[in-house]
């Protein structure tokens, strides 16, 4: 499979620590690698607020102008909204320097095609090859070529989020808003949609500061406790958290309660379905149950993909679906663009509010209730692939899927995502039942028989 060749790029860009792994001297280099794949620009650059950003993206920039790629600098930007102006600006494709939610110290090369959809493994690959041969094409003089500044697009972007929203029902509402930027990028889009939207919009962590003082830039119920109890004291209809590049969203209620990504995914679902009757919604395999069961009780088709955004976005353009989203908080709308838009599913969440005049806590409660248990086991190393083999045969349920690591659904409900890590040697091993302790006893059981497994290959 072409995911296991690549050596530089993981499931979202290229990532490393600042000054560590991720350096001016390999920014230079994959800008002269992409910059040769490419053939020619115009090439969207942004940054979000990370420390290093503006010393990364001179150096992929020096790349791209040498191998004649003209850059079109969109200055500090969410993802989301680099993502649409390659688009907008009929650009060949587009580079983000981000690390997402990673901690602070890590920083990162984010790569988008031309049709303002993440760049897919295969292209990668291509792109790497270039980049260990150092087979870059450089530009002769007169075609090197330049860097254009276009700070300006901002109100390109909200025009066209507010164009796909009922923005006059959400505007009567004039709900309280609370949004958590982590310091970074959504801080320039989310809070000046919102007003737009008619919401009284306050922001906690909304400067922009590459050091996260106020929190990591992973939205956690954890990471957002503080920002939760500011939601619940100051009566916010709703908080909006977004992580470091802007392109998920976690939301609170108005009791203070961080809601979990699948929640948020169903209850969006929920709404979308009502207005597209019959559509699918595609989620990956790892997705809880509540998702599943709404789709399905409001007539929907759901589709199911492997881990990882990229598989969402490309599915949902193979089949014209409209609706994708992840228990991270990614939500994908593809009427705006089939990728995950943090601003976005903050907007489609207080739209449903506005429909249907319920508070968040009270959409949350009409959900099925499951509960989720998350588990990892160590392997030795060699026995992967053997592992991986051997995996469908410790299914004690109903139903297995394959799609990606094994999925064993049983009859109460519950059901067992069996996969190995990319990155480590170990098994992840995610459950969900209909109580906290079945959830847990279906980890414990699954987790026992690859133990079996794994000490039968041993004493081979
Ligand atoms: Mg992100």
């Amino acid at each position: 499979m072409s995911e296991k060749k690549r050596r530089l790029f993981g499931t979202n860009g290229i990532r490393g620590k600042l000054n560590v792994d991720m350096t001016a001297d390999l920014a230079l280099h994959i800008g002269l690698a992409l910059g040769t794949y490419f053939e020619g620009g115009p090439i969207a650059l942004g940054t979000d607020a990370r420390m290093g950003g503006p010393m990364l993206k001179q150096a992929v920039a020096s790349g791209l102008t040498a191998t004649g790629c003209a850059v079109i600098d969109v200055g500090l930007a969410p993802t989301p909204a680099v993502e649409f102006l390659v688009k907008h600006y009929a650009c060949r494709g587009g580079v983000v320097i981000t690390a997402s939610h990673n901690p602070p110290e890590f920083n990162g090369i984010k790569v988008i095609d031309g049709d303002g959809v993440e760049f897919p493994p295969e292209k990668e690959i291509e792109v790497e090859e270039i980049f260990f041969k150092q087979s870059f094409k450089l530009a002769p003089w007169q075609r090197v070529d330049t860097v254009s500044q276009r700070t300006d697009w901002l109100d390109d972007y909200l025009r066209n989020l507010k164009s796909h929203l009922k923005v006059d029902l959400i505007k009567q509402k004039k709900f309280k808003v609370l949004v958590d930027p982590a310091n970074s990028v959504g801080s320039l889009v989310t809070p000046r949609l919102l007003q737009e939207l008619g919401c009284k919009v306050r922001t906690v962590n909304g400067h922009i500061d590459g050091n996260f003082p106020g929190r990591a830039p992973e939205p956690t119920s954890e990471t957002l406790r503080e920002t939760a109890e500011v939601c619940k004291s100051t009566k916010t209809d709703l908080g909006v958290a977004h992580d470091g590049d802007a392109d998920r969203s976690i939301f609170i209620d108005e009791k203070g309660e961080v809601i979990l990504g699948d929640q948020s995914l169903a209850i969006i679902a929920k709404g979308f379905l009502q207005r597209n009757p019959g559509a699918a919604v595609v989620t990956p395999i790892s997705s809880s149950s509540i998702v599943g069961e709404v789709v399905g009780n409001c007539g929907g088709k759901l589709v199911l993909t492997p881990v990882g955004s990229i598989h969402i976005s490309r599915k949902m353009m193979q089949i014209k679906a409209k609706l994708g989203g992840e228990e991270n908080g990614g939500v994908f709308y593809g009427p705006h663009q089939p990728v995950r838009d943090g601003a976005m599913s903050a907007a489609l969440i207080l739209e449903i509010m506005a429909e249907t005049g319920k508070s968040l806590s009270q959409l949350v409660a009409e959900l099925p209730k499951y509960y989720m248990h998350k588990d990892k086991i160590h392997y030795p190393t060699h026995l992967k692939e053997k592992l991986l083999h051997r995996l469908p045969e410790i299914s004690q349920g109903t139903r297995v899927e394959t799609l990606d690591g094994v999925k064993i659904w049983h009859e109460d409900g519950g059901w067992a995502l069996i996969r190995p890590s990319g990155t480590e040697p170990i098994y992840r091993i995610f459950t969900e039942g209909k109580s906290p302790s079945a959830a847990q006893a279906l980890a414990e059981k699954y987790k026992r028989r690859l133990m079996g497994i794994i000490q039968e290959e041993e004493s081979r």
